[in-house]
């Protein structure tokens, strides 16, 4: 039986609409209500290009130290390791002058992907999670820095309203910005004075982010960056590609090499991950029935298709496909452990970004103090795991910033979405709230 005062921590994070900020958005009220035996404060950003929870340990490491005490009362544990990568040695050294003795730093080599959660575990505790279960399996919760920066904010009663995002590639000065949720590309690209029209606008990442679906997508409380390529760069050529075009290749240019495999982080941490197979079984077969059997366990980090594959395949797509298909999870037998060439097949991040041809662009994106007022923020109502939001205002009401907006019906798991400006709401949508500071009358 939890306690009270964990109880009033808890829902203080549920009220804040706190969601996991660094990928899919699960509901962080729901994670921390569990028990584990050691929280991992995840701060390897292995992505390329992108620095912003960097950013965030180098400017208030108080405030994530202080998240990660929050977690560690709510669950019990009695140890908090941060993760992080042991080149940051002025973050580290911010970090050991903080942080307590149930705290420790773990230095993480300079690899990708580091910061994929089941790696990380393994990397820092030695615990294999079982394949298709979350770290909490093993005793473990991990959350990366901007969620746990939140929560230190969401048990002052302070809601998530902006989003720290890092903002480079093939633009004069990359940097790092804090703006409101629901700011749209568009007016960042505007208010930055970045031409972007031959440029493609990728969100969340190279490897495993996607080519943004148009200017006025706006940034969620899980944005982690937004990375500009000129529009004939080899990864956005590869990225863009027509997924019928892959299907056909694959099928007649795989020559069952294994590289893609033998690079995969979760078939080298024992996982049943293995494309080559799945890549055969597209070969021999069709895209409705192919076996995807060594597919479920694929985190979508790319490494196959974006270094791995000497034939310029790209194994992930087919991968997405047989996971965005729903095919049903089915155990496979064997299990190897973790293979024993895996510490010689990390992928450092030097090779990485040379394979991707953009060390032209690794240049350092320090956190500017540039304040992003928008006249417009598009908040969608689905930005987590769980059920959407539904708005609990109307169209002409009035709101000031970190006003309840909408949120998830009682007892269905989700969040709450608060103003990010204040303005009256425009429109309401099946998707999403779009708030005006244009229109907001005195
Ligand atoms: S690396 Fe490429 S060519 Fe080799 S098995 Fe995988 S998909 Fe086929
Ligand atoms: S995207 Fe490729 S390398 Fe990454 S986990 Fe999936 S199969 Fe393995």
């Amino acid at each position: 039986m939890i306690s009270s005062e964990k109880r009033a921590i808890i829902d203080k994070v549920k009220d804040a609409g706190v969601v996991g900020a660094g990928g899919a958005g699960f509901p962080t009220y729901i994670k921390i209500d569990n028990q584990a035996d050691t929280i991992i404060a995840n701060i390897a950003e292995c992505e390329p290009l992108l620095y912003k929870d960097k950013e965030i340990v180098r400017n208030y490491p108080l405030d994530v130290i202080s998240g990660i005490k929050t977690v560690m009362e709510v669950t019990g544990a009695k140890k908090g390791i941060i993760g992080i990568k042991k080149k940051y040695k002025n973050v580290i050294e911010a970090l050991e002058r903080n942080i307590t003795k149930n705290i420790s730093i773990f230095p993480l080599g300079d690899y990708y992907p580091a910061g994929d959660e089941i790696v990380l575990t393994y990397d820092v505790t030695g615990k294999i999670v079982p394949e298709g279960e979350i770290p909490l399996k093993v005793g473990i919760l991990v959350s990366n820095a901007e969620t746990l920066y939140n929560i230190s904010k969401a048990v002052k009663s302070i809601p998530v309203t902006k989003k720290f995002i890092t903002i480079s590639g093939a633009i004069k000065k990359p940097m790092t910005l804090r703006v409101p949720v629901g700011t749209t590309i568009k007016e960042i690209m505007e208010i930055l004075k970045v031409k972007y029209e031959n440029l493609t606008i990728f969100l969340d990442g190279l490897m495993m982010g996607e080519v943004a679906k148009n200017i006025h997508t706006s940034v969620t409380k899980r944005t982690s960056g937004i990375i500009l390529l000129p529009s004939n760069h080899p990864v956005v050529l590869k990225r863009t590609r027509d997924v019928k075009y892959d299907i056909r290749i694959i099928k007649s240019a795989c020559d069952q090499c294994s590289y893609c495999t033998e690079f995969c982080p979760r078939y080298l941490i024992g996982h049943s991950v293995e494309p080559h197979r799945v890549m055969r079984s597209l070969s021999l077969s069709n895209t409705e029935s192919f076996s995807s059997i060594y597919a479920q366990g694929c985190v979508e980090c790319s490494l196959c298709t974006l270094f791995a594959c000497p034939e310029e395949l790209s194994p992930d797509i087919i991968m997405k496909k047989s996971l965005q298909d729903g095919k049903k999870f089915e155990q496979v037998a064997s299990k190897k452990g973790v293979h024993p060439m895996r510490e010689f097949r990390k992928v450092p991040s030097t090779k990485l970004l040379k394979r991707l041809s953009i060390e032209n662009y690794n240049n350092p994106a320090l956190l500017s103090d540039l304040i992003i007022e928008p006249d417009e923020v598009r908040l969608p109502l689905m930005q987590h795991i769980g059920e959407p939001a539904k708005p609990i205002k109307l169209e002409g009401d009035k709101v000031i910033v970190g006003e309840l907006i909408a949120e998830t019906e009682k007892d269905k798991p989700g969040t709450k979405i608060h103003a990010s400006i204040s303005g009256t709401i425009a429109e309401i949508n099946e998707t999403e709230i779009i708030i005006s500071s244009r229109r907001l009358l005195s």
